[in-house]
């Protein structure tokens, strides 16, 4: 395929390869004292062990990690990742191994490759599950030294500008989408902006090449028609600058596509509303300066207030600092000006990188003005922390990627930095995991707001904490950080878990007494035998409905199968003075068999009616089915049932159950009490959809008959935290209920 070649973007034909003279020279100018040695020694040992090897666009293999050590250079890096740069492939793609390199270019160097190797290995876009768990693993990886993260960048960056030599359409897009997805947010949030742009641009270009060149057209059609007005601007600005004695150098913004589509896409807004509007940005020597030229700009037009910020004197979280204002320039004409210093202006395009500087003793990152280099990654690791499925995982990141920030203050002044839309929930949370569990309410400002409510820029929030209530399952749809996600998804886990072990506890505590048994030893063996560790673990899957009863008898009474020990079946738990129950009817034949309907599942006691249907025998329904209706026609078909009592044998259906329950704690726990007092013995407990207040729940209790499931459903009603409690009818059948009966 022929390359698409375009005008703002390099990447067409591959240049000429720089040397390592060319390489050594670029590092020099910013590090005087580097090694040369070792750049030479790491440039040759990476061409001669890619040898032969050619890239998808013809050019020898080893033009790549000289590439991505230029990318490095570019951003003033240390020597280390220049060597990690030129050998960055060579473990992957040569029979080099990682203590050949630790040998010749020594540890540092040889943990860094190795860094970038194992994120080279990890599929960042693929199923879901496989994506959660390799990016959990990616983050580990550059958590350990942002170098890593560097030398990727890097190197997804040059890989990305020679995307078109890739002759396969899905492995293109497949590139190009991961980088849109992980990469370049992973790049903003460490403030390279140079990177990230340009990552945005190339990977739009390949996802959507027809949007890609619509817009690059429109904006260059509108630089030629916008050049000499903006040219005027430009003048007018340093003129005035100039005459109040400030040095400054001004000049226009580039436009970039994907940004434009961005707004576009998430605004509504037409390209030429936005594309109307000139952007300039203003460098001056000193932070004072830059309130000078703010000063001036708005003495001279009229500026729009609510697009005023200034992030010098509140930095963003990834040490962005500038000032932003919009004023209306001559010819009602819209112009947006950024005003910031020569080192802000780094930190704004190379943000991490900036950092890296000469000292006493070598060059190295500067950890007194960049900080900790890894800060802004945090939010990622600390969702890792909260645990979860890695399906969660990839959500909670990719929220906490690709967000805007605001900010807000703590009653005692510190600085809390959400995404945009963060709420109130959210800032409790930032503070501390235990402030979120337990805050009850919250003032924004002084007065009294629901959690819920968005946070804008400067509000100062004070949280009201009052305990845990029980699960708050509403309060994920009230937050939108990453972090606050999962720790109230592990919130809601652990108060389930509590409130499903008390569930359990009083299960099979009751067993126990009801077999005489005292509970240790016998539990202790048991849960041996189940393969649990704890007592809890074991009180948790009884009351989940994971373990059921039978099951948990057998492990209690090992081998009472065995000895026919039907007396200790989980039916004696119910019975008294029961009897089993046998259908009996008229025109029933001797060996027709018989189903229970599962539409309406009927029970010893209810009446009862059945239909002949050929092929399958006779199919039992109480006589209030709504099926029934279309028999009408044929009673021939219809049978007339009964229930017969037969002594001496003990028998148990199952009956569902359906409640409302309101959400709070012990709910379960006296539910489940009722059941137990009125005999019936819970099967399966399932919760099917929740509100915040309340949920509906599903119970499958073994029962004697209709009555008694009457009895306990009536015995539910009276509890105090059930709204609404009924027997399920016709909707969703139970397994296992089309009993045989001869
Ligand atoms: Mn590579």
């Amino acid at each position: 395929m022929s390359p698409v070649t375009s005008p703002s973007l390099p990447g067409g034909v591959p240049g000429p390869i720089p040397t390592a003279e060319d390489l050594i020279a670029g590092i020099k100018a910013y590090y005087p004292g580097v090694d040369e040695a070792l750049i030479r020694d790491a440039y040759a040992f990476s061409r001669e062990k890619h040898g032969e090897q050619l890239r998808a666009s013809g050019e020898p293999y080893y033009g790549h990690p000289v590439n991505v050590a230029s990318i490095l250079i570019g951003l003033h890096l240390d020597p280390a990742s220049i060597v990690t740069a030129l050998l960055h492939d060579t473990v992957e793609d040569t029979e080099v191994t990682l203590d050949d390199l630790r040998e010749r270019f020594g540890e540092e160097v040889a943990f860094l490759v190795d860094g970038v190797t194992k994120l080279g290995k990890l599929e960042l876009i693929s199923a879901r599950t496989q994506q959660g768990e390799n990016l959990q693993k990616f983050v580990l990886a550059i958590t350990k030294d942002v170098r890593v993260l560097l030398v990727k960048l890097a190197d997804r960056l040059h890989n990305m500008q020679t995307l078109n030599f890739i002759p396969r359409k899905e492995k293109r897009e497949r590139i190009a989408r991961e980088t849109a997805e992980i990469y370049a947010p992973l790049a903003r949030r460490i403030g390279i902006q140079k990177i990230c742009a340009e990552l945005e641009d190339l990977s739009f270009r390949c996802l959507n090449p027809p949007a890609y060149v619509s817009i690059t057209r429109r904006l260059q059609a509108q630089r030629e028609r916008t050049s000499a007005e903006v040219g005027k601007m430009s003048r007018a600005i340093s003129e005035r600058v100039m005459a109040a004695g400030i040095s400054a150098r001004v000049f226009g913004r580039e436009k970039r596509p994907f940004s434009i589509w961005r707004k576009l896409e998430r605004q509504a807004i037409t390209f030429d509303e936005l594309a109307d509007v000139y952007a300039f940005r203003i460098i001056v020597d000193n932070p004072e300066d830059c309130y000078r030229v703010l000063g001036l700009i708005h003495t001279t037009w009229r500026c729009v207030p609510e697009r005023f910020r200034d992030f010098i004197s509140v930095p963003k979280p990834n040490r962005y600092q500038s000032l932003h204002t919009t004023v209306i320039g001559p010819g009602n004409i819209k112009v947006e000006l950024q005003i910031r210093t020569e080192e802000m202006d780094r930190i704004a395009e190379e943000g991490v990188a900036a950092h890296w500087r000469y000292k006493q003793g070598g060059y190295a990152y500067d950890t007194v003005a960049g900080g900790d280099p890894l800060e802004m990654l945090k939010p990622l690791l600390e969702i890792l922390e909260f645990g979860g499925e890695p399906e969660d995982f990839l959500e909670h990141a990719k929220l906490e990627m690709f967000q805007d920030q605001v900010f807000a203050f703590t009653p005692k002044g510190k600085l809390i930095s959400l995404p945009a839309g963060a709420t109130a929930l959210d800032f409790a949370y930032a503070v501390h995991t235990d402030i979120g569990d337990d805050c009850v309410g919250v003032k924004i400002n002084g007065r009294e707001r629901p959690l819920r409510t968005s946070l804008n820029n400067g509000d100062s929030v004070d949280i009201i904490r009052g305990g845990v209530p029980g699960p708050p399952h509403g309060w994920e749809g009230m937050v939108v950080t990453g972090r606050a996600r999962s720790a109230i998804r592990r919130l809601i886990r652990e108060v389930e878990r509590q409130e499903f072990e008390k569930l359990g506890r009083a299960f099979v505590d009751r067993l126990l007494r009801r077999e005489g048994l005292k509970g240790t030893v016998v539990l202790r063996e048991a849960r041996k035998r189940l393969g649990l560790k704890t007592n809890k673990e074991l009180y948790g899957q009884v009351g989940r409905g994971q373990l059921r009863t039978d099951k948990l008898m057998d492990a209690l009474f090992p081998g009472r199968a065995d000895q026919g020990a039907e007396h200790i079946n989980q039916r004696e738990l119910i019975s008294d003075e029961t009897a089993r129950y046998y259908i009996k009817g008229n025109g029933i034949k001797a060996n027709a068999p018989l189903h229970l309907a599962q539409c309406c599942s009927p029970l010893p006691g209810d009446r009862i009616v059945g239909v002949r249907v050929s092929g399958k025998g006779i199919i039992v329904h109480t006589i209030d089915c709504e099926l029934l209706a279309d028999y009408e026609n044929n009673e021939d078909d219809l049978i007339d049932l009964s229930w017969t009592p037969q002594a001496g044998t003990q028998s148990a259906s199952i009956g569902r159950i359906l409640a409302t329950v309101v959400h709070q704690p012990g709910a379960l726990a006296e539910i489940a009490d009722a059941v137990g007092r009125s005999k019936g013995n819970i099967m399966d407990v399932r919760s099917m959809t929740r509100s915040p207040d309340f949920f509906d729940m599903s119970f499958d209790v073994e029962v004697l008959g209709a009555r008694h499931l009457s009895h306990i459903v009536a015995a539910m009603r009276a509890c105090s935290c059930v709204v609404s409690a009924h027997r399920a009818r016709a909707s969703s059948p139970t397994e296992g209920q089309s009993h045989e009966h001869k």
